[in-house]
C-alpha cells in the first residue's frame, strides 16, 4: 500500500487507485488530470461515472484545453452512466459475477488487445456503498482486481465521498477498501481512521495534517492576493487624483476637508496642510453659503450633482469661476459619510463668453443707429419715387426696404438676447385682444412672403395680458420660420383657442420638421439644426431662445410638436388676461 500524491498523471499507469474526496472539486481535479494524461498517451479511457459527474469532468477537461467530443469520436473517451450500468450488475441486490464479466470484462478486455493501454474511472462501488450494500462494493472492488490481476494492462481509479464514511463511521470496512488497491489519492481522508491498522492510521492523521496546512497556506495567498489588487488600486487611484488638473476634495457631512489634491493647492492657493481639516467655507464666499447647505442636503440624499457652475474665492480673496461635480462617498455599508469633489477652473470660458456678449450686445448696438437712420431715408425715398411714378425704382427700393427691415430684426434679435441676459429687458404690460395681435402680425409677414399663404383656420376673441410688442416678435419669429423651413409648400396655419383658462396660439408648417433628438436643443441659443445635405438655412439660431424666454417671463409655454419630414407645429400658450391678473395682486415685475 503506497501513498500516491501526483503519479495519477504518469502515462501507461498500471494500478488500483483509490481516493476518498471531501467534495466534487477535489474529485475532479484527481479525475481530470487522471483521464488527461490517459489522453494524452492515447490510452483508452472509461469513465464509468454518474451523468452529473461525467458532464462536469467534461467541463473541466475541455477548460485544460482538450477536444473531449474528438476524444470520443476516436473512440478514446468512452462514457457508461455508472447508475444504468449497476442496475444491470446486480440481480436481485446481488452482484452477479458472470454479468460483471460480460457487461464490463468483456468490454475492457477487447479494449486492451493488441497492448493497448487502458484507463478506468469507476465509481459504481461508490455508489453501493452509498446504497449501503457494502458487501456488493467489496465484491465489485474484487471482480475489479480479478479482472486487472488477468488483463494487467490497465489502471483503475475508484472513488469515495468521504460522507458515505461520516455516515456509517465503519472503520473496518474502509480499511477493507484501502487493502483491495495498490494506491490511495491523499485528499483529506481526516479522522476517519481509528481502528487497529496504525500505519494507515498515522497516514491519515498526518496527510489531515497537510491538508490543513495546504488549505490555509492557499487561502492566505489568497489574502495577499487580494490585498496586493487593492495596493495597487489604491495607489493608481492616488496617482491619478495627484496628477489630475481638475482639483478634487474630499469633505465630511459636516464640511469637513479631508483630502486637497495638488490642483486643488494650485487653483485655491491653500496648501493640504493648511486646508485638510478646515471648514469647506475656507473657499465659499459668504453670500454663496446657502448654496452650500443645498448641496449637503442633496448628497445626504444620495444625489450626485454635475457640472454646477458657481464662484470660489482664493486664499489671496480673488474669486475664481468652477464648475463642480459632486458625489456621495460611502462607507462599505453604503452609508453617505462625505462627498467627493471635482472642481475645474472654467474661469476662462466664463470670462470668453463675457467677452463674446459684451462685443454682441456693443456691435448690434452700433449697428442699429445706421440701420434706423437707412430705414428713415428709405421711407422718405419711397414717398418722393411715388411722387415722381418712378415704378421700377420703386420696386428696387421695396426691396431694400425689405432687407433693411430684416437686418432690423436681426439686430433687435441681438439686442434683445444680451439685454435678456442681464435682466434688462423691458416689458411694457397691458392688457391687449390676442386675436387682433395674430390677425396684424399675419397680415405684416404675408407682405414680405409670395410662395405662401399664411391662413388663420381658427380664432377667438381672448384677451391677455402682457407686452405686446415682445409677443408679436414672438409671432413674427414663428411665422418667419415656418415659411423659411418649408420651401416647396404653400401654405403655414395658425390657430387661436381657448383651453383650461388659457389661450393657446399655433403655427403649423408642412416643411422639413424637426428630429426628436432636436427638438429641445432649437430652444437653446445659437443653436442651429444641420442638415444632413449641408443645406443651410440663414440665421442666427436665437429667434426660438428669445421667444421661449419671451413667453415665460408671460407665465406662459412655449413648445413643439414635429417630426422630420412632416412639417411642425410651435404652440405658444399664455393665461387669458382675467387669470393673468387674477394670479397676482399686482402686476408682474417683469
Ligand atoms: P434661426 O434664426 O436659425 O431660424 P431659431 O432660434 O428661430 O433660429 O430656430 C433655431 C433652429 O430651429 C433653426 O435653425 C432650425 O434648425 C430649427 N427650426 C426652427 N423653426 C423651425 C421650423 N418651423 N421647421 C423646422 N425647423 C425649425
Amino acid at each position: 500500500m503506497a501513498i500516491l500524491p501526483d503519479h495519477i498523471s504518469t502515462p501507461a499507469l498500471k494500478e488500483h487507485l483509490v481516493q476518498f474526496y471531501a467534495s466534487d472539486v477535489s474529485l475532479l481535479n484527481v479525475m481530470s488530470t487522471f483521464i488527461n494524461a490517459g489522453l494524452n498517451a492515447n490510452e483508452t479511457c472509461f469513465i464509468f461515472a454518474t451523468q452529473a459527474h461525467h458532464e462536469s469532468l467534461q467541463e473541466q477537461l475541455t477548460e485544460n484545453g482538450v477536444d473531449v467530443l474528438a476524444a470520443q469520436t476516436r473512440g478514446k473517451y468512452i462514457w457508461l452512466d455508472a447508475t444504468e450500468i449497476l442496475s444491470r450488475l446486480l440481480l436481485d441486490g446481488m452482484l452477479e459475477p458472470e454479468r460483471f464479466a460480460r457487461i464490463v470484462g468483456d468490454v475492457i478486455e477487447q479494449a486492451t488487445r493488441g497492448q493497448q493501454q487502458v484507463r478506468i474511472f469507476g465509481e459504481m462501488v461508490a455508489l453501493l456503498w452509498q446504497q449501503r450494500k457494502f458487501d456488493a462494493a467489496m465484491r465489485l472492488e474484487e471482480l475489479w482486481n480479478d479482472l486487472y490481476h488477468r488483463l494487467h494492462s490497465f489502471s483503475l481509479f475508484c472513488a469515495y465521498p468521504m460522507h458515505s464514511f461520516d455516515e456509517q463511521a465503519n472503520n473496518t470496512e474502509f480499511v477493507k477498501i484501502i487493502q483491495q488497491h495498490s494506491h490511495f489519492i491523499p485528499t483529506g481522508i481526516s479522522s476517519l481512521l481509528t481502528g487497529p491498522n496504525k500505519q494507515l492510521h498515522a497516514i491519515a492523521r498526518l496527510q489531515n495534517k497537510t491538508d490543513e496546512l495546504e488549505a490555509e497556506i492557499e487561502q492566505r495567498a489568497e489574502v495577499e492576493r487580494r490585498l496586493r489588487v487593492s495596493e495597487e488600486a489604491l495607489f493608481r487611484l492616488a496617482a491619478i487624483v495627484a496628477s489630475s488638473d481638475d482639483a478634487i476634495v474630499s469633505k465630511t457631512l459636516d464640511g469637513i476637508i479631508t483630502s486637497w489634491n495638488v490642483a486643488a493647492e494650485r487653483l485655491f492657493g491653500y496648501s493640504a496642510e493648511e486646508a485638510v481639516g478646515k471648514h469647506i467655507t475656507l473657499i465659499i464666499p459668504p453670500e454663496l453659503y446657502p448654496e452650500e447647505e443645498e448641496i449637503i442636503a442633496n448628497l445626504r440624499q444620495g444625489k450626485r450633482i454635475e457640472h454646477f457652475e458657481t464662484v470660489r474665492v482664493r486664499k489671496d480673496g480673488t474669486f475664481v469661476d468652477v464648475s463642480l461635480s459632486i458625489s456621495p462617498v460611502r462607507d462599505r455599508s453604503g452609508k453617505i459619510i462625505g462627498a467627493a469633489k471635482i472642481a475645474r477652473d472654467v474661469s476662462e470660458r466664463k470670462d470668453l463668453e463675457r467677452r463674446k456678449d459684451e462685443f454682441i450686445g456693443m456691435a448690434s448696438h452700433e449697428l442699429k443707429t445706421p440701420i434706423t437712420s437707412l430705414k428713415g431715408f428709405t421711407h422718405l425715398l419711397k414717398r418722393r419715387l411715388q411722387k415722381h411714378g418712378d415704378e421700377e425704382s420703386l420696386r428696387f427700393l421695396t426691396r431694400m426696404d425689405a432687407q433693411i427691415g430684416r437686418l432690423t430684426n436681426l439686430v433687435s434679435d441681438l439686442l434683445s438676447i444680451t439685454k435678456m441676459q442681464k435682466g434688462q429687458l423691458e416689458y411694457r404690460m397691458e392688457v391687449f385682444d390676442l386675436a387682433d395681435l395674430v390677425q396684424e402680425t399675419i397680415e405684416n409677414v404675408q407682405g414680405t412672403t409670395q410662395t405662401h399663404d399664411l391662413l388663420l383656420q381658427e380664432t377667438v376673441a381672448a384677451s391677455v395680458y402682457g407686452d405686446r410688442d415682445r409677443i408679436g416678435q414672438v409671432l413674427i419669429n414663428l411665422l418667419t420660420n415656418a415659411i423659411k423651413y418649408s420651401e416647396g409648400t404653400d401654405r403655414v396655419i395658425v390657430r387661436i383657442a381657448v383651453h383650461e383658462g388659457n389661450i393657446v396660439v399655433s403655427v403649423q408648417d408642412f416643411g422639413i420638421g424637426i428630429a426628436q433628438e432636436n427638438q429641445q436643443k432649437i430652444f437653446e441659443q445659437f443653436y442651429q439644426v444641420s442638415e444632413p445635405d449641408g443645406a443651410t438655412y440663414p440665421g442666427l439660431g436665437i429667434g426660438l431662445y428669445i421667444s421661449r424666454n419671451i413667453i415665460e417671463r408671460h407665465q406662459g409655454y412655449l413648445h413643439v410638436q414635429s417630426r422630420k419630414g412632416e412639417g411642425s407645429t410651435f404652440s405658444f400658450q399664455l393665461p387669458l388676461a382675467e387669470n393673468a391678473r387674477g394670479k397676482e395682486e399686482e402686476p408682474p415685475a417683469l
